[in-house]
């Protein structure tokens, strides 16, 4: 087969043009509506071919023309692409909708589900199925009328409580600002963000310098700032934001909406038969049971603790002795620990950015890859992108077969949206004449090469890259034929993760520096000296890291856990006990934290903010095996290819980890990777 065949099938992006946006969105979803009713129109007896399979092909064919249009939103951003983005949005989400609630079609996957063909469907074809029928039940579709209705209407309130939750906080972040004028008061502050205060202030019209509650200004005070009244000013303003405390005091209070919204969240999951939310929460997660999550929570925090009060005890001393500071406050912790770590570890990224050169890092990266799980990748050039910075890459396994392509888009650039991630292109498929290859977007913000010189990319950078690169094997190197449980597909939330930070393991062993790094000048491997550096200074203040992130997901499990409607949300009450348990700062009385976790009151996470700390467990519970065998031991490294990446979603995360693993997953790997335990 020829391997540059499959190019022509991949997205035009010149032709992408705005206007065309909206009109090929409303085409597919019409056509997508009447295939559907052709499919269930033309025969009574379902099954995988006349039935599930086409109805893979129907949300396929939708994401082939969306996807593109996304990334190129989100890349490459213009105002009318923005606008005619924007315009699909509520199609699509109608759309899904009411795919979701279509009840002709859930009786069809019932009638499979129901029909001897089942039995002898192979496990992703069961995989699919199941999904299916379970995310037709969680949209409430076997519930009475008059149930269906309240569910409804509980989720079009959730919708609009939860984004004025965001509403809130946004508006609240933005209300408030500290101008200084009087550079005395800066002292301490690194000179870029000095520049980057006064170019705020001048954007204002304004003389002197201005901050504001965005995270990046609020946290480089925070972490810089001497003068300490100007700390205390703006840790105020940012934990009491969107709450009945602090310098807006019930402007933007969000109280009664975080009432409403367990509420509804508990009335949603007693309707559909579950006992509370962080119930209904676990029926899509790896975790089995509400029980499960909170020992591993608690068992973490017990093992946490005491590391967490050394650190917090070594950072006092630290103050006292070195800087006469006695009585540390929340908004001094930032400060001094910034302190301590450069007087224990003088290491910046600057140091060790000439060691990574981006063409090292890239074959390098390429090598660790090829090594693990023997698959080669190589650099297409000729095949149309959005940006001439971007380049494109073929992945081949080792008997030469073609397993996936993807493009890399590694700079910042105007009108790129920040941070970095993996996004699915082409997901793979079973065709009439083959397979669909997979093909995924890597996309970073990196700075670019300046002048002759290659990009140099910080340690932090190099992670960021090997963490995206995994997503991406996770989506290019399945075997699994039906998009939604291929690759990163069905994936459960507390699992996902686990392919990418796996991945990151590698930039921490000496082996695997070897080949990401070399002087860009004079190709020299990084020092040892510099390399011990970097390994002292990875966990640092690990312990108190670890309590602060237990501190947020016990709190969000138990919010949702132990409803009541009796007793309402009991918000603080619960944050004190949690508090109790697992947190070794002490928080004043005014903070307000829970007005503002937007992660779990308008995002994604809630009874789900575990699923960061779980996927750590999973991912450093796989790498021991290979700290066991040898890092690039080969036999280690297809295992977990075939038990995982090749996987997708067709089966249970827990079975596949067990089958890599050969037991459960145990927390150790992580205490002792995260320097908790020797
Ligand atoms: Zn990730």
């Amino acid at each position: 087969m020829n391997p540059l065949l499959d190019i022509t099938s991949l997205p035009r992006f010149s032709q992408i043009k705005p206007e065309y946006v909206e009109p090929a969105i409303d085409h597919m979803l019409a056509e997508n509506r009447k295939r559907i009713v052709a499919l269930l129109d033309a025969t009574d007896a379902y099954n995988w071919d006349n039935l599930a399979y086409p109805m893979e092909e129907v949300n396929e064919r939708l994401n082939r023309i969306w996807s593109p249009v996304n990334h190129m939103n989100a890349v490459v951003n213009t105002k009318d692409l923005r606008a005619a983005y924007n315009a699909c949005l509520p199609k699509l989400s109608d759309y899904a909708t009411e795919v979701g609630q279509n009840e002709r079609l859930f009786q069809a996957y019932k009638f499979i589900a129901d029909s001897p063909e089942y039995a002898g469907l192979n496990t992703a074809q069961k995989k699919v199925i199941d999904n299916a029928l379970r995310d037709f039940r969680l949209s409430g579709i076997e519930l009475n009328e008059t149930d269906k209705a309240r569910y409804k209407e509980i989720m079009q309130e959730l919708s609009s409580l939860t984004s004025r939750f965001e509403e809130n906080l946004l508006d609240a972040t933005r209300a408030w600002n500290k101008h200084i004028t009087i550079e005395l008061e800066l002292s301490g502050l690194p000179a870029s963000v000095k520049a980057l205060a006064k170019q705020r202030a001048e954007g204002e019209e304004k003389s002197g310098w201005l901050f504001t509650l965005e995270f990046p200004s609020y946290l480089a005070i925070m972490t810089h700032a001497d003068d300490r009244n100007l700390r205390y000013e703006m840790y105020e303003a940012y934990v009491t934001r969107a709450s009945d405390s602090g310098p807006y005091a019930g402007k933007w209070d969000n109280t009664p909406l975080m009432e409403k919204i367990l509420r509804l969240r508990h009335e949603e999951a007693r309707l559909l038969g579950f006992k509370n939310f962080a119930e209904r929460s676990l029926a899509t997660k790896m975790a089995a049971s509400t029980a499960q999550v909170m020992d591993f929570l608690t068992d973490l925090a017990n093992r946490s603790l005491p590391i967490a009060q050394a650190d917090l005890d070594g950072l006092r001393a630290f103050a006292r002795e070195q800087h006469g500071m006695d009585g540390l406050e929340a908004w001094d912790i930032a400060y001094y620990t910034e302190k301590l770590r450069q007087y224990k570890f003088a290491i910046s990224q600057e140091e060790l950015k000439p060691y990574f050169p981006e063409d090292r890092v890239l074959s390098g990266m390429f090598a660790v890859v090829e090594k693990l799980y023997g698959v080669y990748i190589r650099e297409i050039t000729g095949v149309e992108t959005w940006h001439k910075d971007v380049r494109f890459y073929q992945i081949l396994d080792r008997d030469d077969r073609f397993r996936g392509m993807f493009y890399l888009d590694l700079y910042a650039r105007p009108n790129k949206r920040g941070g970095a991630w993996m996004d699915e292109c082409i997901t793979r498929k079973r065709v009439p004449d083959g397979i669909q290859i997979p093909v995924a977007y890597l996309t970073c913000n990196f700075s670019s090469p300046i002048g002759d010189e290659p990009a140099l990319f910080t340690h932090e950078e190099v992670l960021t890259l090997f963490h995206e690169f995994g997503h991406g094997l996770h989506h290019m190197l399945t075997t699994v034929d039906y998009p939604s449980v291929a690759g990163i597909g069905g994936v459960a939330w507390d699992a996902v993760e686990l392919p990418s930070q796996f991945m990151e393991n590698w930039c921490w062993e000496r082996e695997a520096l070897t080949l990401i790094s070399g002087h860009h000048k004079t190709g020299e491997p990084l020092p040892a000296e510099l390399y011990e550096k970097m390994l002292a200074a990875k966990n640092f203040q690990s312990g108190l890291q670890m309590v602060r992130q237990l501190e947020y997901a016990i709190f969000d499990f138990r919010l949702h856990m132990d409803y009541d409607p009796q007793q309402g949300g009991r918000i603080y009450e619960l944050l004190g006990e949690v508090r109790q348990q697992v947190a070794v700062i002490k928080a004043p009385s005014f903070n307000r934290f829970p007005h503002s976790f937007s992660h779990i009151f308008a995002g994604g996470y809630a009874a789900g903010y575990y699923s960061y700390k779980w996927a750590e467990v999973l991912s450093s519970d796989a790498f021991s095996m290979f700290e066991e065998n040898g890092v690039f031991d080969r036999h280690t490294g297809m295992r977990f290819l075939s038990a995982i990446l090749e996987q997708g979603g067709s089966r249970e995360p827990m079975e596949l980890f067990i089958e890599f693993r050969g037991r459960e997953p145990q927390i150790d790997a992580l205490l002792r990777h995260s320097g908790i335990a020797a």
